[in-house]
């Protein structure tokens, strides 16, 4: 696949960047720069180079149904301070345009200069953008000379921005390749898709809330694991599943038959909670308790796996040579219930460069960021449903395989 540095002559050449800057704004306010400063690498590359820069991103959703709520959304997912930010950390103007197509966003692409950026309001803006449209994609693509994709997040979606613009321009053979952070995605994220012998056992790990998203990454990783230790709010649905009382726990009682086929199938590949913490509500709790075994008794619910269970997980990590982890092991956002999710973390820490270790999901990189081991993970993925996406796919995502084509 070609990666930005094959690409030649960049002097003068106005390259058209997909970056993720789909960042949390809190009233305007940027609560987390990570995705901006996770794309500097090729921006500032082809800064370097002389080219002339043009970044689009989408940031949040906007509704189209209804005016009003259209211009609500716009206004609360504006992109303009990301380029305030972006100025900060390249230690240089960035220009920003407010037009999304037409005569305004033209002036902006053609007054550019060499080693300058521009950035363009939120692709979102635009209705065709998630529609894929043609008419957008064949504007988008008629702006720049080359289209690099380093929108690693949002890869697994097939926009405009993502997957028309490549395509429109590779009609007129214009070049078009992967940024530094794609290619660092693909690279860590395909090491768990094909497993070499020497690589294995390969365990993964799933948590997090439901069985219903995660089917079709269970099913891959069933091919490709030596073991699966499951927990969070998804391991009651296969504790049910099993004919285990599991409280007051939310279950997915659609998915019961499913969880059932698949732990007869696994053969003892999937390991459960042998012990959980549990509550006497979610909220406003006045009791917490950890269960001697797996079941849960009335009027309680699971908040987390058990000691004994993050016991038998880490001696299964500490195993293991490669591991993959989607999920967190319980609600970890509370504080008495975050203690599985760090075993697994410290787990993954007591390993060091003794196994490779992949981190993917949004919520359980943040997990990993909150308690402080970001540095003790071979790769923690920057996209949430794009890195569970790679998994599910073999290693396939529309935004990257329209690039490698
Ligand atoms: P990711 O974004 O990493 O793919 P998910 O979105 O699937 O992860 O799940 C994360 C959510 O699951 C968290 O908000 C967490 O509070 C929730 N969760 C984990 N364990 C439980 C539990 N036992 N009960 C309720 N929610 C849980
Ligand atoms: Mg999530």
């Amino acid at each position: 696949m070609k990666t930005i540095e094959q690409l030649k002559d960049l002097s003068g050449k106005k390259v058209l960047v997909r970056c993720d800057f789909n960042v949390p704004l809190k009233e305007g306010k940027i609560r987390d720069d990570n995705r901006i400063v996770q794309a500097l690498p090729t921006i500032k590359y082809l800064l370097d180079k002389g080219a002339k820069v043009i970044l689009m991103s989408h940031l949040g959703k906007v509704d189209f149904k209804d005016p009003v709520q259209t211009e609500e959304d716009k206004k609360k997912n504006n992109l303009s301070p990301v380029a305030v930010r972006l100025a900060e950390l390249l230690k240089m103007p960035v220009s920003f345009s407010n037009d999304t197509k037409g005569p305004g966003l033209k002036y902006w692409a053609d007054s550019l200069q060499s080693g300058h950026a521009l950035l363009v309001q939120n692709t979102r803006y635009e209705k065709g953008e998630t529609k894929n449209d043609p008419a957008l994609s064949a504007e988008w693509a008629s702006l720049a000379d080359i289209f690099v994709m380093d929108a690693f997040g949002s890869a697994h979606r097939a926009h405009s921005s993502t997957y028309g613009i490549p395509e429109e321009m590779k009609k007129y053979g214009k070049p078009v390749a992967i940024g530094f952070l794609v290619a660092k995605e693909i690279e860590n994220l395909r090491r768990c898709v094909d497993i070499k012998p020497e690589n294995r056992p390969y365990v993964a790990v799933l948590g997090g809330f439901k069985v219903s998203d995660k089917i079709k990454v269970i099913e891959s990783l069933l091919k490709k694991c030596d073991k699966i230790l499951i927990g969070g709010a998804m391991a009651y649905t296969f504790a049910k599943a099993q004919g285990l009382s599991i409280g007051t726990s939310p279950f997915e009682a659609d998915q019961l038959d499913y969880a059932k086929r698949c732990l007869e199938s696994a053969k003892g590949k999937i390991l459960l909670p042998i012990d959980c913490v549990i509550a006497d509500g979610f909220e406003n709790w006045t009791k917490v308790v950890v269960t001697a075994d797996s079941n849960i008794p009335e009027g309680f619910e699971g908040m987390d796996i058990g000691p004994k269970t993050a016991e038998l997980y880490t001696k299964e990590l500490l195993k293991a040579k490669t591991i993959f982890w989607n999920g967190p092991m319980g609600v970890f956002e509370k504080a008495e219930f975050t203690k599985g999710t760090i075993a697994i973390c410290e787990a993954v820490a007591k390993l060091g460069k003794k196994a490779f270790t992949v981190c993917g999901g949004g919520d359980s990189a943040a997990a990993v960021a909150q308690f402080g081991f970001m540095d003790k993970f071979s790769h923690v993925s920057t996209g949430g449903g794009a890195s569970l996406e790679m998994i599910e796919n073999d290693g396939h995502l529309p935004g990257i395989d329209v690039i490698e084509g």
